[in-house]
């Protein structure tokens, strides 16, 4: 359930923005998408970087100390920022540079939930992709696949999400899964990539 609303205060001009605070929330209901993206209704996502609704600049929520609102607003917000935000704010603050690799991290797994939102995930038949933005994910999914993830069937299937089809199927055919699940999201991920479908899919 919400808590009172945080109030944030932008580092470049001062002002403040109210967002939303969870007093407690549940995975109930909660979905999960094949580029790990969980999407639980009972536990909105609060953006952990947000957009300042007056200069427009991006900051990460948690570099200030939290300060709650003492009257009843709940605050609705929760800064979800979209695929071209999400670019923007990651060009600005990988320039003003990140305070420690978990920022950067986050920002990157960002950066790619938001594209597959933008292109695939709001959109059931997805739209053609923008060159610029192609070459941005790729980049950006090859840093990931290299510095965050180690499970075999997730660097797969982000190979897949950036048409690397023969990279994606030979790691999948070099690894020995011996859990039913995990063994029905790597024929999912494999079918795939015969079809060379890049969308991402929802696994459950
Ligand atoms: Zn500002």
């Amino acid at each position: 359930m919400p808590g009172p609303a945080q109030i944030l205060t932008c580092p470049y001009c001062g002002e403040k923005k109210k967002i939303m605070s969870l007093l407690s929330g549940n995975t109930f209901g909660a979905k999960l998408w094949s580029d790990n993206k969980k999407i639980a209704p009972m536990l909105p996502e609060i953006s952990l970087i947000q957009k300042c609704p007056e200069c427009g600049k991006y900051y990460f929520r948690t570099r200030q100390e939290a300060v709650f609102s003492d009257d009843d607003d709940w605050g609705p917000d929760s800064g979800v920022l979209t695929f071209p935000e999400m670019k923007e704010a990651f060009m600005q603050l990988s320039e003003e540079g990140f305070i420690d690799a978990n920022e950067e991290r986050s920002a990157r797994m960002m950066l790619h939930h938001t594209f597959n939102d933008y292109y695939y995930r709001n959109i059931p038949d997805g739209k053609p992709v923008n060159d610029d933005d192609w070459s941005i994910f790729k980049e950006n999914a090859l840093w990931i696949i290299e510095h965050v993830i180690t499970d075999g069937v997730l660097k797969a299937e982000y190979y897949r999400e950036i048409g690397m089809m023969e990279e994606a199927l030979s790691i999948l055919q070099n690894l020995t899964i011996t859990n039913e699940f995990v063994k029905k999201v790597a024929e999912e991920v494999a079918k795939r990539i015969k079809k060379n479908d890049r969308k991402v899919f929802l696994i459950r």
